[in-house]
């Protein structure tokens, strides 16, 4: 497969009007006060709700704990998910 190229490979003289560019922007960013760089500010925000804790129950096949609601039950026996995918595989 051919891979898709991002970008060109630039020239000697390319790359090197690229690389003083960058440093004299570098420079620049420097030598700026932190306070023009950067506004401080105290700010109102709400916090995300607390994330909901499901009770955790024991695989029947490997004794893993797993979130109730991604339980599975196979055979009348509660197993976590890869234990789950192992039975339905054969
Ligand atoms: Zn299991």
């Amino acid at each position: 497969m051919h891979e898709k190229r991002h970008f060109q490979v630039l020239r000697p003289r390319e790359m090197d009007e690229f690389v003083k560019a960058k440093d004299a922007l570098t420079e620049r960013i420097l030598e700026i006060p932190v306070e023009e760089l950067f506004k401080v500010e105290s700010v109102e925000m709400e916090f995300p709700e607390e994330a909901r804790i499901f009770k955790s129950i024991y695989c029947a096949q490997c004794g893993e704990p797993v979130a109730e609601h991604r339980a599975r039950v196979e055979n009348g026996e509660i197993v976590c998910i890869p234990c789950f995918n192992e039975y339905s595989r054969t």
